[in-house]
């Protein structure tokens, strides 16, 4: 295993061993190995890349290195920039997960169930990728939607996330999916300086899910310049709105009536409509 000091190390190490992958805490990668569904001809560790594993300012946003993992996430100083992210870090898993765990690879598994990813998506979350050409700037949602992959060599080197300085919730109900893992997820942020509400819905689709239109429907009720409470019904009709953009009707057949959801999707739909309900609640109390 190669251990670079750097990111530019760690490009030149994956760029000289094609075949060899990145491994940072390695809690998915060695979980695949251990299962036998990947056996990596070498491995670059980026445990020790000290530039990945905080964060600076730049611009009004914060610059999150990829290395930094769920616990460091978590703590009280990085709750008080993004608290939906801080949230979501530490529902991650159990503590031994969270102590290795990292950012960075949250996004590249990209399964359902990451639980940084509706946060990054509702933060609208750029990727800065290191590679053997340069730097390059992808939104988060591109990679997670398949529209962009990693290619050879390529790291992601940082998360660039607005600082909105207002609140935000993460929420996340969990079943028998696993130790923890999310059955569905609700981010909401706040972002006055744009009079905007933005809401992401993870773990019910293969990446996070934006309702956009109940997210404009419910920031246009909003008095900005006021109080930003709203009433019960509106913060019930918010939850339901975005759980039937996620989770829609079935289409009526020709003169017929529609179909009924089945009682799981049905069940999971009140979930998603209770997550964004008591989130948008929160966020505006
Ligand atoms: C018991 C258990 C419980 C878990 N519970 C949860 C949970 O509740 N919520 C949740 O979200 N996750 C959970 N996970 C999943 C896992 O802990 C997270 O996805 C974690 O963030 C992965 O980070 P890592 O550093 O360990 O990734 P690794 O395992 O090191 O890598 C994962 C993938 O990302 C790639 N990679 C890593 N860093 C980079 C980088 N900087 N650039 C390019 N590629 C990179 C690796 O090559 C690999 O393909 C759980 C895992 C386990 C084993």
């Amino acid at each position: 295993m190669m251990l670079p000091a750097s990111l530019d190390e760690a490009v030149a190490a994956l760029s000289a061993m094609p075949a060899a992958v990145p491994v940072a805490g390695g809690t998915d990668l060695m979980a695949a190995v251990n299962k036998g569904q990947l056996r990596p001809a070498g491995l670059v560790g980026l445990g020790r890349i000290n530039e990945t594993r905080g964060w600076q300012y730049q611009d009004g946003n914060a610059l999150l290195g990829a290395g930094l993992t769920h616990a460091r996430m978590g703590r009280p100083d990085f709750a008080a920039l993004i608290p939906a992210l801080a949230a979501s870090a530490r529902a991650a898993g159990p503590p031994q997960i969270r102590n290795a765990g990292t950012l960075g690879g949250n996004i590249v598994t990209a399964s359902p169930t990451g639980d940084t990813l509706p946060v990054l998506a509702a933060l609208e979350a750029e990727l800065l990728i290191s590679g053997p050409t340069g730097t390059r700037e992808i939104p988060v949602s591109h990679l997670l939607a398949g529209r962009e992959i990693l290619g050879p060599g390529e790291l992601i080197g940082f998360v660039r996330v607005p600082l909105l300085h207002a609140p935000q919730v993460f929420l996340k109900a969990t079943g028998r999916t696993g130790p923890g893992r999310a059955t569905a997820s609700v981010a909401v942020v706040l972002d006055p300086a744009r009079r905007g509400v933005r809401c992401a819905v993870g773990a019910i689709a293969p990446m996070p899910l934006r309702p956009l239109e109940a997210e404009r429907w419910i920031a246009s009720l909003i008095d900005w310049d006021g109080e930003r409470g709203l009433a019960a019904e509106a913060l019930t009709a918010f939850g339901e709105y975005v759980a039937a953009a996620c989770i829609p009707d079935p289409v009526a057949a020709d003169g017929q009536e529609p179909p009924a959801l089945p009682p799981a999707v049905l069940h999971l739909r009140r979930t998603v409509a209770a997550l964004a309900r008591r989130a948008l609640g929160r966020a505006l109390s």
